[in-house]
């Protein structure tokens, strides 16, 4: 008899959530918009009841490119957005304000963040994914020891293999059955029952 964790989608935010700003950040509610799919795919995976956390690097902020209230703005808008529309939002966010250059642990390709949040919502990372459209969000996924799904066109680094490779949102629900039955080589088989 094992206690029910909860299982958890991980949404790295910029080209993810939202469109990202190239060589830019966003810093403002008006500077903010959804990737096609995104409110169909959330969702989707809320009525699947998997918890939807954010992690973000925002170093645009120890550059001092925007404040933390700015960035909180831009979160309070989009979560106002998803309650309208949806009627769903996500259940947190984390984000990292420190530099690039600082060598953060906390800062993603570190997995910090997502064991944070495992920690706190005893998530299980056997059933639990992060979605990323940088080579740096699936080292943090590989780290925590969760599942891995590189969303875009092209991954340009032939040492990182992501569990799944799609191009949109859409093609995630899609394929999520195959999402859910993939096997990820983390789990932990117990040898005394066989
Ligand atoms: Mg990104």
């Amino acid at each position: 008899m094992g206690i029910i964790q909860n299982k958890a989608i991980f949404f790295d935010r910029d080209g993810v959530i939202n469109y990202r700003p190239v060589g830019d950040y966003v810093k403002s509610p008006d500077e903010f918009s959804f990737c096609p799919d995104l409110f169909k795919f959330l969702k989707f995976i809320k009525e699947k009841n998997y918890l939807a956390i954010i992690i973000t690097n925002q170093q645009g902020v120890s550059k001092g490119l925007m404040t933390n209230e700015q960035l909180s703005k831009v979160h309070n808008y989009m979560q106002s957005e998803l309650n309208q529309k949806i009627s769903f939002n996500f259940d947190d966010i984390y984000s990292c304000t420190d530099l690039a250059t600082n060598k953060s642990s906390k800062r993603k390709p570190n997995p910090t963040m997502i064991l944070e949040a495992i920690e706190k919502y005893n998530i299980d990372k056997n059933q639990s994914w992060i979605i990323g459209d940088s080579i740096t969000d699936i080292m943090a996924g590989e780290k925590a020891e969760i599942g891995t799904i590189f969303l875009g066109n092209s991954l340009q680094n032939p040492f990182i293999n992501p569990n799944f490779k799609f191009t949109n949102l859409y093609q995630i629900i899609e394929n999520f059955s195959k999402i859910e039955n993939f096997e990820l080589p983390f789990l932990k088989y117990d040898l005394d029952i066989f």
